[in-house]
């Protein structure tokens, strides 16, 4: 069914940045037909018709790193640093199965539903031998909320014995890892325009993979056409790790494996020197900014101006829920813009920025800035619509300025490939109480034992 909206503002982020103060908008075969000032000049017949006024119409929000699964463990080691909190969970997360997972994932793709995201990533690394096929649960979560979904195939090979931080009933062998990684891309990835699932390969991190399987995995995605996505530089203790084991600071032991480039995207670089900056800039690596994770654990902040004056493409993650309660995107954009001015001033990223770091940005970590991020004539109509209407933004003129630095409210409309998932601020494809009570059913069972 074709959809029109009419009477709203539209922040389209297109190229030439151009913004409508009251214009419409058609979608129409999962795509964008018509964008522009005033009322749409045609509405196609038995159109769903949203009544756009008092309202901002924005390209749905791209979220680029995620772990699904710890939404079943939030609210643990509340003052721990990043490798404290990891220890202090690894043998939590080993008891999960598909029926926490499969809770989790429903529970936390409803929350970026309802925080205006259409496409969003997860990074999945834990695969206990007793848990089920946990890659499919989370890919049919994702069909079932409708977002537009990455699955990134994670691993662990470096377990305790091996010098690494998880414990060693964690971890896959090595060559079981690289074949299940193969399956995945034959089973899920879809490399055609308007895909609704694409792979990504994503070995854990440097302190929990070997570099022979960062090394091969690099091989196998470039061989199949996939993108790669790990965690980098995220704290001191991972910095020291890298500096004790492999000799060399985390940017450089993973360019040393052949892992830079316009293929692959980075979550947190927080700690990389000025170089390091630039590097991520000339090779076209990616970064998942993760501000309100990287504040939780006390990891620092990225240097995102720098990054963006550089040419690295930097969009937004909320990052497990584990390290992120909320793991809500708009508050990751709010997050973005103001931890950026705590240290850069108040020009350190503009409100307009945040918005390019929550769409456009995010759809070129991900390779998808073709047809994502985006509001034009063609581009997959994944449109956010959030009602400035309300008390709480009233006389703000600036509709761009309410969305970043006003309330973070809940999106009045979001639409997936001209779909809807949220009509009138409800969430359409899901009750969030029967997701609620699964989750905190789920969550109960991941507490027992502690
Ligand atoms: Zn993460």
């Amino acid at each position: 069914m074709a959809t029109v909206i009419e009477g709203c503002a539209i922040a389209t982020v297109d190229d030439a940045r151009r913004e409508i103060a009251d214009g419409h908008l058609v979608c129409a075969d999962g795509r964008i037909a018509a964008v522009g000032p005033g009322p749409a000049p045609h509405v196609p017949d038995g159109a769903r018709r949203i009544d756009g006024r008092g309202k901002l119409a924005t390209p749905g929000l791209v979220n680029c790193h995620h772990h699904l699964y710890q939404h079943a463990t939030r609210g643990y080691a509340q003052q721990a640093t990043l490798f404290e909190w990891l220890v202090a969970l690894y043998p939590v997360w080993a008891r999960i199965d598909d029926d926490v997972v499969d809770a989790a994932a429903r529970a936390g793709l409803a929350a970026l539903a309802r925080s205006g995201c259409t496409t969003s990533t997860d990074h999945h690394y834990i695969f206990p031998r007793h848990a089920g096929d946990l890659l499919a649960v989370e890919v049919d979560a994702a069909r079932a909320i409708g977002l537009r979904f990455h699955p990134c195939r994670g691993a662990m090979d470096l377990g305790r014995s091996k010098g690494g931080l998880p414990p060693d009933e964690i971890v896959e062998e090595r060559d079981a890892i690289l074949s299940a990684c193969s399956a995945a891309i034959d089973r899920y990835h879809d490399p055609e325009p308007g895909a609704m699932v694409r792979l990504a390969l994503a070995p854990t991190s440097p302190f929990s993979v070997s570099g022979e399987l960062m090394a091969e995995t690099a091989e196998l995605a470039r061989a199949r056409g996939v993108r790669l996505h790990t965690h980098l530089a995220e704290t001191d203790d991972e910095e020291e790790f890298c500096l004790e084991r492999f000799g060399k600071r985390p940017l450089e032991y993973l360019d040393s494996l052949g892992w830079l480039g316009d293929d692959v995207w980075l979550a947190h670089c927080v700690h990389l020197d000025e170089g390091e900056t630039r590097r991520m800039g000339d090779t076209g690596t990616g970064v998942a900014h993760c501000p309100t994770s990287n504040g939780r654990l006390g990891a620092g902040i990225a240097p995102v101006a720098s990054l963006l004056a550089a040419g690295a493409p930097v969009g937004l993650g909320v990052d497990g829920a584990a390290s992120n309660e909320c793991g809500e995107l708009l508050d990751e954009l709010r997050a973005a813009l103001v931890l950026a001015r705590v240290s850069g001033g108040p020009t350190a990223l503009t409100a307009r920025q945040a918005l390019e770091l929550a769409t456009r940005e995010g759809a070129r970590c991900l390779g998808r800035d073709d047809e994502l991020g985006h509001l034009g004539p063609g581009a997959l109509a994944d449109v956010a619509l959030w009602n400035l209407g309300e008390p709480g933004f009233a006389g703000i003129e600036d509709p761009v300025a309410a969305l970043a630095f006003g309330p973070t409210r809940a999106v009045d409309a979001l639409l997936v490939g001209g779909d809807p998932v949220v009509l009138d601020g409800e969430l359409r494809t899901a009750d969030p109480e029967t997701l609620a009570a699964g989750l905190a059913r789920q969550s109960a069972r991941m507490r027992v034992g502690r």
